[in-house]
């Protein structure tokens, strides 16, 4: 599919591209989360760069059998290359974002090619997956006020993470299982990967070969991730299920001011 025509949103941001102003229904609520703080001890799982067929499957059923919901943060160009595994996740009850289109750091790339890039990955995977997509996760968690303006225009979150797989070099899913579950509590985010980001490009590379086998210990480690989690009192989910367990905000009333009573002592 061409980035060019038919991909873009219902809103037509990319046809002006001078225009600022962020026309959303949800005025003000956007927001960038790395963590939430909840009331109840929940934590979120969540998956970047798939849909892939040596990946996502083996997770999926990881997670039915622990009965565990996760995020997807969806490649655009994977929910083409396997619309049926995308289907699949939908249709097992998970929730998806999306990850860019082609998994490019959009805080280097061009004004336009930012805007494709978070514009046609939202599109495909929509169009692909059958649902809204409000989730967006940068490549590598990068960002730029451009990306930031860009995915609030789209009516997005932003959505990071608090926790992560741990060092690259490990190679023992005990070593990536124990990282995990020690840094996990309540209102984290948990970054893991069903797919090999921009190594999907370059399949027969060195980069995709050493990412495919680090992802392979992610997926050999997620059983205990979730039984080490689940023994500490913390139920796992989606990032919409974390934030349904969100403490309220509390506004502390401010002490009044007393007219005429300004020389305190306080600096301005
Ligand atoms: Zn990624």
């Amino acid at each position: 599919m061409g980035a060019s025509t038919g991909a873009r949103p219902p809103h037509q941001a990319a046809t002006d591209p001078d225009d600022d102003e962020i026309e959303d229904p949800r005025k003000g609520a956007q927001e960038i989360l790395w963590s939430v703080e909840t009331v109840l001890p929940v934590a979120a799982l969540t998956f970047d760069d798939g849909p892939h067929p040596d990946l996502t499957p083996p997770i999926l059923d990881v997670l039915d059998r622990y009965g565990v919901k996760a995020t997807f943060m969806v490649m655009g160009h994977c929910a083409e290359q396997y619309p049926d595994i995308l289907r699949e996740v939908v249709a097992r009850g998970h929730e998806v974002g999306h990850h860019t289109w082609r998994h490019l750091h959009v805080t280097k790339t061009s004004s336009p090619t930012t805007r494709e890039e978070i514009e046609v990955g939202t599109q495909v995977v929509e169009d692909v997956a059958g649902v809204p997509v409000h989730l967006f996760r940068p490549p590598q968690g990068r960002l730029s006020e451009a990306v930031v303006r860009v995915v609030a225009k789209m009516d997005q979150d932003v959505i990071l993470w608090s926790v992560t797989r741990g060092r690259k070099r490990w190679q023992r899913p005990q070593q990536v299982a124990e990282h995990v579950v020690d840094e996990t509590g309540t209102g984290d985010i948990i970054d893991l990967h069903d797919g090999i980001g921009r190594g999907t490009f370059e399949p027969a590379s060195r980069t995709a070969a050493e990412l495919m086998a680090r992802r392979k210990v992610e997926v050999a480690a997620l059983p205990r991730i979730i039984e080490g989690i689940q023994a500490k009192g913390v139920r796992l989910g989606t990032v919409t299920d974390l934030r349904a367990v969100r403490r309220p905000k509390t506004t502390r009333p401010r002490a009044p001011v007393t007219p005429g009573a300004s020389d305190d002592g306080r600096r301005s």
